[in-house]
């Protein structure tokens, strides 16, 4: 089938849907049982998808789940309530005192804060590495080395691993590859044909898709699954029902609205690239982006998240321009439907590796699904506005 079919049909069970289209939202805490061996089931098959208690999960969470195994591949799946919490119940079911991480530098900044203090007080150590580091990441792997976490296109800076070569070290290594596979979404990157073990989803961003709600995911391959599972339920992760709604309604919609960011964004970015304020064009499908060679052989396409440097401009200059949008509005996070800016990254600061000391102020856009003449517009004026404070 292809990927339109399979979103239209995911996670589409009757044993969860009953007889309406989608699955209904489910709200339980406890799972009444009408007789002993209905819970013995209940507990002697603690890994399957069966209503034991609310945590667990009730039809909503297992129908979503399955659509996501359906969509992203993987053993089975898991939802938590953000993005940041699956990433970290991933890490911390995996990791123990005297371990160590290998975390790419232009990792997504929280992920970042939680290694450098959750991590570290439990005795967790983790070395930043460069994106670019491919099949050379085998230098770095220690003893002690039990995970290697990677996150292509980079934060903000858009630089694109070889997910594929960091899979063969890790596995001739017997190290676990975790790939934050937020911006391949369930269109853009496959993270199991690529060689990945453990793949997170930042499900708050294209999969609900509507800025209204958190939700983050991990799926992970068979060998891995129970230990995960395990652990996930030991933390007490869980998402809740009303949430999970929202990305069972958002999946049903990603490649439409994914192949329709893909090009309004490249036509932006293409403008950008015409414009005399404009340095670079941080985007995987431009040549001059890092990594774009990999993208192209390893991607299914881009989305509407890119970032563009300017030649020069002070905080002044740069805020007049962030004021004077009136589409693009000034925001964290991306992949709902509407343009959003955003600014005033330190990056020098966070990361490790002196990758940006030469660039001037660096802006990140998500572009939505208004009209792309729109938004042009809406930069010229910006633009305008920048070039008087400069
Ligand atoms: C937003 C984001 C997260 C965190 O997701 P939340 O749902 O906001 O916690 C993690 N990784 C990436 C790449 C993100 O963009």
């Amino acid at each position: 089938m292809k990927k339109d079919t399979q979103i239209v049909h995911s996670g589409r069970n009757k044993k969860w849907t009953g007889q309406a289209v989608n699955v209904p939202v489910y709200h339980a805490s406890t799972i009444i049982f009408d007789t002993v061996a209905e819970l013995q089931n209940g507990i002697k098959n603690f890994q399957k998808k069966i209503p034991f208690y609310g945590r667990r999960g009730t039809p909503t969470h297992f129908a979503f789940r399955d659509a996501m195994v359906e969509l992203e591949g993987g053993h089975d799946c898991l939802v938590y309530p953000s993005g940041l919490a699956a990433i970290n119940t991933a890490l911390l079911s995996f990791l123990g005192s005297g371990d160590h991480l290998l975390m790419v530098d232009t990792v997504y900044g929280p992920t970042r804060a939680l290694c450098n203090t959750v991590l570290k007080r439990m005795g967790i150590e983790t070395s930043y590495y460069d994106p670019m580091v491919g099949k050379d990441i085998k230098s770095l792997i220690k003893k002690n080395t039990k995970v290697i976490f990677t996150e292509s296109p980079g934060s903000v800076t858009m630089e694109v691993q070889d997910i594929p070569a960091i899979s063969k070290v890790a596995r001739e290594q017997g190290v676990i590859h975790m790939l934050d596979n937020t911006y391949g979404n369930l269109i853009n990157f496959n993270p199991y044909d690529h060689g990945v073990d453990i793949s997170i989803q930042a499900a708050t961003k294209y999969i609900v898709g509507h800025s209204d709600a958190m939700l983050g995911t991990v799926s992970s391959t068979e060998k891995y699954w129970q230990r995960l599972q395990d652990n996930s339920s030991y933390m007490g992760q869980t998402a809740a029902p009303d949430d999970i709604n929202l990305a069972m309604r958002g999946i049903r919609t990603i490649n439409t609205r994914i192949k329709q960011h893909q090009e309004s964004a490249l036509k932006v970015a293409n403008w950008l690239k015409s414009r005399p304020e404009v340095d670079l064009v941080l985007h995987p499908a431009f040549t001059d982006c890092p990594g774009h060679k990999i993208w192209k052989r390893d991607f299914n396409g881009s989305n509407g998240l890119f970032s563009f440097t300017l030649k020069t401009g002070n905080d002044e200059a740069v805020s007049a321009f962030l004021d004077n949008l009136k589409l693009f509005k000034m925001g964290y996070s991306w992949g709902g439907f509407e343009s959003l800016v955003m600014s005033f990254y330190n990056l020098k600061k966070e990361r490790k590796l002196a990758l940006w000391d030469n660039y001037g102020p660096l802006i990140r856009l998500h572009i939505g699904l208004e009209d792309p003449d729109d938004l042009i517009s809406d930069l010229e004026y910006g633009f305008k506005c920048f070039s008087k404070m400069k």
